[in-house]
């Protein structure tokens, strides 16, 4: 493995030097679906930055919401009991789009953070109840709900674990949701129920009374894009109500029409308690992330507990709440969400599946606009390069990158999440693309 020593570029670091390090590339502008590098070279952006660029790069209306918003107020705290009007716009905007029983927002400046605000206002509002026992969290393997202490322990990516010594006690990990994977070949359904059966199995083994919250993506986007069966988030819910825990959906990346809705958990029906939001929030233009929070959490918090001490310097930033409105402004008036359900996503979809006839594809899914595609050693099966010869997942991504795509490898899965505004042609060489990039990876 190499060190990703882009984090530890020496300030004077020149292009060849960085190149010689680690091979890092140095991205020096964007346009639309598309990033250059400082060699003038033009990459179609695949990963929409990291999730999310959703209204795609050069929007001078962004710019210009920074640069007013910095003129006439750059910052100020919501500390003092203070507020600036940008965030308290956002969060009605926010509350609008989230449905009725969210009314609340928190912010923070990342995702990370937004997870940790899930993680204390979880255990305050069971503490608050008279329930303090109820502080277990039960989230899946492979999940990534960010890099703080809370996220990396919440999230069930071992290799994260194992460095800082977490995940922090009373955090419970089960199976995703993964058909191709655990489900392979089973029924969609079937393995909906067993899947969702894993979590409530969980509950009773460790006792419902003592579980705070079930935490998920409702797609998992870093985990490799893995989209449940329809049946999998309603039983999760009725699950959750059973015993009276709290569901909490992590949108991060599913937010903001990732998934043809304004919200992932939209797609599925179901009902959170609290949910996680940030990238698409500013499409990446600025830093800034919130949490929503239902009335009956709100009310109990009114109610009995005084201020909930929590908080960032940044938190309701007025220049990062101004650039998110604009953004809003542009996924309402483009019809991105609707762009993404009903038009861009099916594409996607219908491009993919052109690709499940080479011999290195397992299988192909997507929906709205994130998707994957699965590499396996023999066709037919979902046998990985993963369990023998280490992964394929990079080797393809780096002949994808090569060929003009940014796309990631997540072990065995090529994963794809491109800005809202890709058009079909841009579709077309995506997929075209990989295709490409497959062939030379074949032995
Ligand atoms: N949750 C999810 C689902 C994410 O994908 C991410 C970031 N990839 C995070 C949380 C953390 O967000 P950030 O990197 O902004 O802290």
């Amino acid at each position: 493995r190499r060190l990703d020593l882009a984090h530890h570029l020496p300030a004077q670091a020149d292009h060849r030097l960085i190149a010689s390090l680690g091979g890092s590339r140095i991205i020096t502008r964007a346009e639309g679906s598309t990033i250059f590098d400082g060699e003038g070279n033009a990459i179609l952006d695949g990963m929409a930055g990291l999730w999310c660029v959703n209204v795609g790069y050069g929007r001078e209306e962004l710019a210009k919401a920074a640069y007013d918003q910095m003129l006439e107020l750059p910052y100020y705290n919501t500390f003092f009991r203070t507020a600036t009007p940008p965030p308290v716009k956002l969060a009605a905007r926010i509350a609008s789009k989230m449905g009725g029983h969210l009314s609340h927002v928190f912010f923070n400046s990342s995702g990370s953070e937004a997870v940790d605000t899930v993680f204390r206002l979880a255990r305050h509002y069971w503490k608050l109840k008279g329930q303090p026992q109820r502080r277990i969290f039960i989230s899946r393997w492979n999940a990534y709900h960010g890099s703080t202490v809370a996220g990396v322990s919440l999230g069930g990516m071992k290799a994260m674990h194992a460095q800082g010594d977490l995940p922090v006690p009373g955090v419970e990990h089960v199976m995703q949701p993964y058909l191709f994977g655990e489900g392979f070949g089973e029924d969609p359904d079937a393995f909906a129920a067993r899947a969702a059966q894993a979590i409530e199995d969980r509950i009773l083994e460790v006792g419902p009374e003592n579980v705070a919250a079930f935490i998920g993506e409702p797609v998992q986007g870093a985990g490799g894009v893995i989209i449940p069966p329809e049946g999998y988030w309603p039983r999760v819910e009725a699950i959750c109500r059973k015993y009276g825990i709290l569901l909490v959906c992590d949108e991060v990346i599913c937010g903001f029409g990732r998934l043809g809705q304004w919200f992932g958990h939209h797609h599925y029906g179901v009902k959170p308690d609290m949910i996680s939001m940030a990238k698409g929030l500013s499409s990446g233009y600025l830093p800034i992330s919130a949490t929503g929070v239902a009335d009956h959490i709100v009310a109990e918090l009114r109610e009995k507990g005084g201020d909930f001490v929590h908080g960032y310097t940044y938190s309701g930033h007025p220049t990062a709440a101004a650039v998110a409105l604009a953004n809003l402004d542009i996924i309402e008036r483009e019809g991105l969400v609707e762009r993404t359900r009903e038009d861009t996503g099916p594409y996607l979809a219908r491009a993919l599946a052109t690709l499940n006839d080479h011999p290195l594809v397992g299988e192909t899914r997507s929906l709205g606009l994130i998707g994957a595609v699965e590499i396996v050693r023999e066709p037919g099966t979902n046998k990985r390069f993963l369990d023998k010869e280490g992964e394929a997942g990079p080797v393809v991504r780096d002949l994808c990158i090569r060929n003009g795509l940014m796309v990631r490898g997540i072990r065995d899965t090529i994963v794809c999440c491109p800005p809202l505004i890709i058009t079909h042609a841009e579709i077309d060489r995506l997929v075209s693309i990989i295709r490409r990039s497959l062939d030379e990876a074949e032995p």
